[in-house]
């Protein structure tokens, strides 16, 4: 993994308090939500269907046995703990697997199961007998392809005939030497350099060509024309799978040249909500008292966990040195973090080796750790003008329907101008923000 720390473009602290903006990028973002995630995020949306021929047929399985796949590949599906297809797997798959092959473009959040999608269609569609690239997936990072190598590692447990190649960074051709394995799963350079420069392996020999994450892809610089050039190369048989968490003009356009005649599948996020979060705000004299309202509510979290953000990453870890002498357990998040330190802060957290993680606004959106159930705003989510962000608190404390549980959140207010944030976050959403006295926090519902 990347040992060097990313440039996030993040201000240094010292020189610049709006810190607060730090974010990760794209790849980073989907990197980790992948990390953190248990299982399948639930979508009560309905698929959106949108193909070329209206007139062709249309299939959709409800399990996994309907599509005849190989006995051992099934059984790697089960091992894996699927029972049934997600979703969006439910008309992706028939596309994938069906002949003559059929190009899919498909759209849907992160976490709703297309990469278990392509990766069983990368593995189904693999002749064992034939020595060479079959099947190539571009992966937008290093880290990326390596998850994806992993999904299709578990998913072939019981099919160790197929052979995977990474081609990322690390991994070495020797001028003239060729690859014999069946599924090559690397980022556009490699892949490029490879099929291309050092004719490692022949490009108009892969049948299935898959490409991951396509916005991600488009977000990191030159990899769009790489995917072209490597595309360009491929024979006109072959076999377009394309995947993409959103599906802007950007993403359709890239999708276009690509994909011809694509059968296209797309789910709606699900909005999220703050229907079953109870809201509360505590009145804190400064900052201190604001670490004491922490360690209160702190004691009567008795099981699950919480999440609390801070403006500043300064904040973040004063509280978090404050909280470990005082001898709790905590987590710290920031921008600071290089790659594997964040990965494993976040796998620490979501296998409950701390109860609290404490983190800055990086990382409001997307993270989803079912288990929590308190987030404690140690300062409200401001915008660059130092506004309210409500954009940034429903992104820290709502919920979409996938949790039943309810959920708890509380805001520090420590100024007059905090608690008129407070209320200008009460009036945008009409959902009231109850007071609680932090002394007596057995008044949480
Ligand atoms: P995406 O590529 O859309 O982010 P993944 O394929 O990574 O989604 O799936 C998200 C999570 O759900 C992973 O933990 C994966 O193992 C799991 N998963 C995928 N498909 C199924 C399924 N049919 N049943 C149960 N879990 C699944």
């Amino acid at each position: 993994l990347n040992k060097k720390k990313d440039s996030d473009n993040t201000p240094n602290e010292e020189t610049n308090t709006e810190e607060s903006t730090e974010h990760f990028s794209p790849a980073e973002a989907s990197l980790l939500q992948k990390i953190i995630r248990k299982g399948l995020v639930e979508n009560k949306n309905n698929i959106e269907i949108q193909r070329q021929d209206p007139n062709s047929p249309l299939y959709s399985v409800k399990t996994f046995e309907a599509l005849h796949l190989k006995p051992n590949l099934l059984k790697g599906i089960y091992e894996m703990g699927f029972n049934a297809p997600s979703k969006i797997q439910e008309t992706a798959l028939p596309t994938l697997l069906a002949n003559p092959p059929q190009n899919l473009i498909a759209q849907s959040q992160s976490g709703t199961g297309k990469t278990a999608a392509f990766v069983l269609a990368m593995l189904s569609r693999v002749n064992p007998e034939l020595h060479y690239p079959q099947v190539l997936c571009l992966s937008p990072t290093y880290e990326l392809a390596i998850q994806t190598g992993e999904v299709a590692a578990h998913m072939s447990k019981f099919c160790p005939e197929i052979e995977i190649k990474f081609a990322v960074r690390g991994e070495e051709m020797p001028r003239g030497a060729k690859v014999n394995e069946h599924i090559i799963i690397g980022t556009p350079g490699k892949v490029l350099d490879w099929g291309t420069k050092y004719n490692s392996f022949d490009l108009s020999k892969i049948n299935v060509f898959v490409l991951d994450e396509a916005d991600v892809m488009i977000a990191q610089q030159g990899h769009q024309d790489q995917c072209i050039r490597i595309h360009k190369r491929l024979n006109e048989k072959c076999q377009m799978m394309f995947f993409s968490a959103t599906y802007d003009q950007e993403v359709i356009e890239f999708a276009e040249v690509i994909v011809p005649n694509p059968l296209i599948v797309r789910l709606k996020r699900e909005e999220e909500s703050l229907d079953n979060i109870e809201q509360y705000y505590v009145k804190c004299a400064n900052k201190q008292d604001k670490y004491n309202a922490v360690t209160n509510i702190y004691g009567t979290v008795g099981v699950g966990q919480a999440i609390i953000f801070c403006h500043t990453r300064r904040t973040a870890s004063w509280l978090a040195e404050k909280m470990t002498k005082d001898g709790h357990a905590v987590a710290v998040l920031t921008g600071d973090l290089t790659v594997e330190q964040r990965i494993a802060v976040l796998d620490r957290f979501r296998n409950g080796q701390e109860k609290v993680l404490i983190t800055t606004n990086v990382l409001s959106r997307g993270i989803d750790v079912e288990q929590v159930t308190i987030v404690v705003n140690f300062d409200l989510p401001l915008d660059v003008n130092g506004r309210a962000d409500c954009e940034t608190y429903l992104h820290r404390i709502g919920r979409t329907g996938r949790f039943g549980k309810r959920g708890i959140a509380i805001n520090l207010i420590d100024s007059p101008e905090a608690m008129t944030i407070c209320q200008t976050i009460e009036k945008h959403f009409n959902r009231k923000i109850k007071f609680l006295n932090a002394e007596d926090s057995d008044e949480i519902e």
